[in-house]
């Protein structure tokens, strides 16, 4: 069997490729598109992250591998986690692998964790780019109460509901501290200094999964001691001298720290670093950044790796940053960058340390970088874009560069390690396309609106509190859907079985008619039984039993040429406009194309293919390239067109 590395580059749109080449960028991807074949790829019908990675691994769709971001089938109690491997109901490629004997290298793929399969070796999580599951606490911006309140007031004024959204945010990613003059610390000099308490929370999956509470529980209680004459906070675990942890300029990052942590009873060393982004020369206006504090040890498998790890590529973190940590002004654009890029050179740094160490057939890493990037700052490439700014073009293509360069690294170790015997993969979950500013604000309207509907038909109760109670209403959330609460099928189920049929039917009829009162569209472009969405290619045991496709973007897509700073204006997001962007509202989406360029022996060179194919067909034509079993439950074929086959 020959060797096959998979890069995945989550939400990489091929129409970067051109931009990028022309500016000198990229050139091992360069050239690995000239030496190979080069595929666009269509994505289902309602495609995002976790099931698009999941139809690429297993070469099967949603009908059999059963992976939305929460999976509610029909019957269930509980919803699934659809990043799980434990919720992947096909057979990944790794696992075939496994099955003959081939040991795979596997790097924050979803589905891949927990690890259930002999012969991997894996690192990170389960590929799911929000809230890690093992980390101590999310990114944070730790403001004073005048610039905490100041961003509040801000995003107060966008059109209702925004403001709710970027309630949501700011919980997660905000933190108000009183800053004060310092009181009762040991050996340090008390002229003209501040001090600020820093909690630190216990945010992580792992800890939160059965409260859901993470912010709520301070773990810690650290110390920043702020000297406004030299522009520098430093942190303390301890009010005393010998207690310092690091310590950061205004504008530049500490150093890494190192701390053991109290976590349900024992002790989790972790790391994290921060960055002072704002002084006021008095030292009581204050925003300092910290990153994402993720434990020392546990995150690789086998165990004693992530040591090795952290000693050979520095201190590693799952989801350094996202766009919302910017949209919630938890920092600026340029700190977002740069926790890409330290992510990406991490990744990179152990790729190469991975490979050249291991017995490995199958390498498969999902950097996720690229996907945060195009939802925060497709406004800096894309001249349709009314916050485009012409003059900052170059800029722009700079700053996302830096990004991407530790992807191109992973494609020349890529290069370094197979040489001509082994098969390379890039590959995309989906695309990247502009995003209108109602977007956002409609799809959290249609949430509210399908809920008021169906409150007025009856199908939806409401606790004393106003929220949805679903555990007694008729109707639940589905995967892609809605589903019923039947009798004997789901638990708490009062819809008779001789009654499911009508009550769907009109179920169907109320959300059909719905609109988006901003845009005046129906809120669903389509609403059928689960047996009628099967031509669209779902069905299965996990399907809702009311399918509906969302509708919230295609009218805005039409008009988008004609997006202007008013649509800005008419939904309240002040402050756009600036790189700087304290207060936003994303501005790139998911496209439903994606691509894929292979390289290897058998395989064309230089080739482009004329017809579009599908996720499901990457796998097999990887494992047929390479000459491993196709897994168990794939049901893509071969791309034929990108081989060079013997006539
Ligand atoms: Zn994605």
């Amino acid at each position: 069997m020959r060797r096959i590395v998979i890069i995945g580059l989550d939400s990489f749109s091929h129409r970067w490729l051109e931009p990028l080449f022309s500016r000198g960028q990229l050139p091992n991807l360069k050239r690995l598109m000239e030496e190979g074949s080069f595929s666009l790829l269509k994505t289902p019908i309602v495609g995002a992250t976790p099931h698009n990675w999941a139809s690429i691994s297993t070469g099967s769709s949603f009908k059999d591998h059963g992976c939305t971001w929460w999976v509610r089938a029909p019957g269930l109690a509980k919803p699934l986690y659809g990043f799980s491997s434990t919720t992947l109901a096909a057979e990944p490629i790794w696992a075939t692998a496994s099955r003959v004997g081939v040991k795979s290298i596997l790097l924050d793929v979803p589905q891949s964790y927990p690890v259930l399969w002999e012969n991997v070796v894996h690192v990170g999580e389960d590929g799911r780019p929000d809230s890690s599951y093992r980390c101590i606490q999310v990114s944070k911006g730790y403001l004073s109460e005048d610039l905490y309140e100041e961003y509040m007031r801000r995003a107060q004024l966008a059109a209702d509901p925004l403001p709710s959204y970027y309630r949501v945010l700011a919980k997660a990613h905000l933190v108000k501290v009183r800053v004060q003059e310092v009181r009762g610390w040991e050996g340090v000099g008390m002229g003209g200094l501040y001090e600020a308490e820093i909690p630190i929370y216990l945010e992580g999956r792992k800890y939160t999964a059965a409260t859901g509470e993470g912010s709520e529980r301070a773990i810690a209680k650290l110390y920043l001691l702020i000297r406004p004459a030299d522009r520098i906070v430093e942190l303390y675990y301890e009010k005393r001298a010998g207690a310092r942890l690091g310590a950061s300029k205004l504008g530049s990052w500490s150093g890494w720290v190192r701390y053991g942590f109290t976590v349900e009873g024992g002790r989790v060393e972790a790391y994290f670093r921060f960055k002072l982004l704002k002084l006021g020369d008095s030292g009581r206006s204050l925003h300092v950044y910290f990153s994402q504090v993720y434990p020392a040890k546990g995150f690789a498998h086998p165990g004693e790796l992530s040591e090795k790890l952290i000693e050979a590529c520095g201190p590693y973190l799952q989801t350094p940053t996202r766009q919302q940590v910017v949209l919630c002004g938890a920092c600026d654009v340029y700190t977002f960058i740069e926790e890409l890029e330290y992510m990406g050179w991490w990744y990179a740094r152990a790729m190469r340390y991975l490979i050249e160490r291991g017995e490995w057939g199958l390498f498969y890493i999902k950097y996720h970088a690229p996907d945060f990037l195009n939802h925060l700052c497709a406004y800096m490439i894309d001249e349709r874009h009314p916050l485009f700014d012409s003059e900052r073009l170059e800029e722009g293509w700079r700053l996302w560069s830096r990004v991407f360069e530790p992807a191109d690294e992973m494609v020349k170790i890529a290069l370094e390690a197979v040489g001509d015997e082994g098969i390379i993969a890039v590959i995309s979950d989906h695309g990247s396309k502009l995003m209108h500013p109602f977007y956002m604000y409609t799809t959290i309207l249609a949430g509210r609106i399908v809920a008021e509907a169906l409150e007025r038909e009856g199908y939806v109760v409401r606790k004393p509190g106003g929220e949805v109670d679903w555990a007694r209403s008729l109707v639940r959330p589905g995967s892609f859907g809605f589903n019923l609460a039947v009798r004997g099928r789901d638990p708490g189920g009062v819809i008779e079985p001789e009654e499911y049929e009508r009550v769907r039917l009109r179920l169907i009829e109320i959300l059909r008619e719905l609109r988006n009162p901003v845009t005046n569209a129906h809120l669903f472009k389509l609403v059928c039984r689960r047996e009628d969405a099967e031509a669209l290619g779902y069905g299965g045991p996990r399907c809702a039993d009311v399918f509906v496709w969302p509708n919230f973007g295609d009218h805005l897509e039409l008009e988008y040429e004609k997006v202007t700073r008013e649509d800005y204006a008419k939904i309240g997001v002040p402050d756009i406009g600036t790189w700087e962007w304290p207060v936003g509202i994303p501005t790139g989406a998911h496209e439903d194309i994606a691509m894929l360029i292979v390289r290897g022996p058998g395989v064309k060179r230089g080739y482009k293919c004329k017809k579009l194919y599908s996720l499901i067909n990457v796998v097999p034509t990887l494992c047929y390239a390479a000459g491993l079993p196709i897994p168990r439950d794939c049901t893509g074929g071969v791309i034929k067109e990108m081989l060079a086959l013997e006539e």
